[in-house]
C-alpha cells in the first residue's frame, strides 16, 4: 500500500472505531493526505469490518445493536446495548435472512416491545 504523506499532518493517524458497537478497534489508520489536506479525525469509522467482539457475536447469532429512537438512520446513536439472537429468531421475529444479514440496528422502543413487554411476557 502506498501513502501520500500530508505536508500539514504527516501520516495523519486516526484510531479506527467499530461501525457496529462504536468501540475502538486495536487498529491505527494512517490515511496520509486526505481530500482537501484536512486533518483526520482522532477517532472514526474507517471500514465495515467488525471488531473482534462483534465478529464473535455475529458468528454466534444475529447481532442487534440498540439505538436511540428516531436518531439519524445513516449514523444512529448507539446506546451501547447489544443483543445476539439465534438465526431462527432473526427469521421468525424480524423476517431477516441470516445467510446474508448478521447485523441490524434496533430502536430502544422496539426492543422493549419485542423482548420486554410485560403483556407478551405473561402470554
Ligand atoms: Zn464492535
Amino acid at each position: 500500500m502506498c501513502i501520500t504523506i500530508s505536508e500539514k499532518h504527516g501520516l495523519n493517524p486516526s484510531i479506527s472505531l467499530c461501525f457496529y458497537c462504536g468501540k475502538e478497534k486495536n487498529e491505527l489508520v494512517l490515511p496520509g493526505r486526505l481530500k482537501g489536506d484536512i486533518e483526520a479525525p482522532r477517532k472514526a469509522v474507517w471500514s465495515m469490518e467488525p471488531c473482534d467482539d462483534c465478529k464473535k457475536y455475529m458468528a454466534e447469532g444475529v447481532l442487534l445493536c440498540v439505538v436511540r429512537d428516531h436518531s439519524d438512520p445513516k449514523c444512529p446513536y448507539r446506546t451501547g446495548r447489544m443483543l445476539v439472537i439465534s438465526d431462527a429468531d432473526a427469521v421468525r421475529i424480524f423476517k431477516m435472512d441470516p445467510t446474508k444479514e448478521r447485523f441490524a440496528f434496533i430502536e430502544e422502543s422496539t426492543v422493549s416491545m419485542v423482548f420486554c413487554d410485560p403483556v407478551n411476557a405473561k402470554a
